[in-house]
């Protein structure tokens, strides 16, 4: 029976992470992973030569996340840069918005939809940093604490008031009510809320509209992919002494007089410790790992409420191209930004069009609406190496990091 303070199950980010915080203050821990290797869905894949961040790309949090320093992630090889701008919104008629992290220079583009625009942009970007540095990031990164805390804590300054405010309403209502004229602006600032899966038409999210708004103009990429953070995490996690087991999956967590006490794998091993964190989903955790005779003894109550989790309403469809040159954009004619910028939103029609698509999406129908990014644009490292092996330099030409 092997023994350790602490076993974390699923070696994705959010599992190493524990374990190189826990490593680090001097526990005996474990990770137990089912894939090949650790990263979970923040990976990057090589498939016939060309490399694939199969999952997240987009790093909304990179230079706020206390983990970057405590953990000296650029000594372990992390690092990234945010491509500007952000955003391009490409209209049909083959104009575009370019929304950078540098409020004056999105105001200069937005001037060209609407002078009056372009100031009130101004003052709501300044407003919702604001809320963003003041409230949302610090809560992120503390402790949990129950909603109900939670409400109270923000009913104590008016920053918080004004949080709870918009929390109450749907993403369509808040960026209407900003009072914009151009309809793109209004569709651009929605589709930077929506493109996570959040419904514009229900409340109850309202506080992710300045987050999602200020953090995507602000976002980041990994450089040399995004497999490159986990893989950081991991090595900060191994050179304080933490143990990782790969292509082991758990099937089972021991309870002991209502107690998680170790796990077991689906081969039998038994690993033992004073505490188990568990990084896969709650059904899993909870049904599959523990089962439903020891939580009804836990709590008769608890079974029926974690079947009574629901998943989201939509998933994000993703597909992959290797082109043999870069995109070239009609809209670029309009403002050569566009083929720099880090995220092209393309198919939108407006306001309406985008709430009425996002409205197909959930009843199943795949419209031609979304947004692209050419990573090798920007990083030379992701370029596909069956390419880099057969072409000349100068055939396959990439821009030099920023
Ligand atoms: C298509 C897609 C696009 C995304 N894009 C972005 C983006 O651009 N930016 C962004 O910030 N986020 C993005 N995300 C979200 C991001 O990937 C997740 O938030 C993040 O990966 C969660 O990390 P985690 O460690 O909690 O879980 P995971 O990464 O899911 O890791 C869980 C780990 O547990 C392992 N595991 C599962 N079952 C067992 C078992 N029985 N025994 C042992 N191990 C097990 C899994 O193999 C996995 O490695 C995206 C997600 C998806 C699916």
């Amino acid at each position: 029976m092997e023994q350790y303070d602490a076993i974390i199950i699923g070696g994705g980010h959010n599992g190493l992470l524990a374990g190189a915080y826990l490593a680090k203050a001097g526990a005996k821990v474990i990770i137990l992973e089912r894939r090949w290797e650790t990263g979970g869905a923040i990976m990057t894949d090589e498939q016939s030569g060309c490399k694939i961040n199969t999952h997240a790309c987009y790093m909304m949090m990179m230079d706020k996340a206390p983990a970057f320093d405590d953990l000296q992630l650029s000594e372990f090889g992390c690092s990234y840069f945010s491509p500007q701008p952000s955003i391009a919104f490409l209209t049909k008629d083959e104009k575009a918005l370019c929304l950078y992290n540098d409020p004056d220079k999105t105001a200069k583009s937005i001037a060209r939809f609407s002078t009056n625009d372009a100031a009130k942009f101004k003052q709501i970007y300044n407003e919702y940093s604001e809320l963003v540095e003041e409230c949302i990031v610090p809560q992120t990164y503390r402790s949990t604490i129950a909603p109900l805390d939670m409400v109270y804590l923000l009913t104590e300054k008016e920053i918080g008031k004004k949080l709870l405010e918009l929390s109450e309403k749907t993403p369509i209502e808040i960026i209407d009510e900003c009072g914009f004229e151009s309809d793109t602006l209004k569709a651009a600032l929605l589709y930077l809320t929506s493109m996570w899966g959040i419904n514009p038409n229900v409340t109850g999210v309202g506080f992710l509209v300045p987050l999602y708004i200020v953090r995507m103009l602000n976002s980041s990429l990994i450089r040399g992919g995004s497999h490159r953070l986990p893989s950081a995490i991991y090595k900060t996690f191994i050179a304080n002494k933490g143990v990782v087991e790969d292509t082991l999956e758990v099937e089972k967590i021991i309870i002991e007089n209502g107690k998680a006490v170790g796990v077991k794998t689906i081969k039998g091993r038994e690993f033992r410790a004073k505490c188990i964190i568990s990084t896969v989903d709650p059904q899993q955790t909870f049904l599959r790992f523990v089962g439903e005779d020891e939580l009804n003894v836990i709590s008769p109550d608890f079974p029926a409420t974690i079947k009574g989790w629901q998943w989201e309403e939509l998933s994000h469809y993703v597909l992959h191209l290797v082109m043999d040159r870069s995109p070239e954009y009609k809209a670029a004619k309009f403002d050569p930004e566009v083929a720099n910028s880090f995220i092209q939103v393309m198919g939108i029609d407006g306001f309406q069009d985008l709430a009425d698509k996002f409205k197909q999406a959930v009843s199943g129908k795949l419209p031609l609406w979304g947004h692209m990014t050419s990573f090798t644009q920007f990083d030379r490292v992701q370029k596909p190496s069956v390419l880099a092996r057969f072409l000349p330099e100068e055939e396959a030409p990439v821009r030099s990091l920023p």
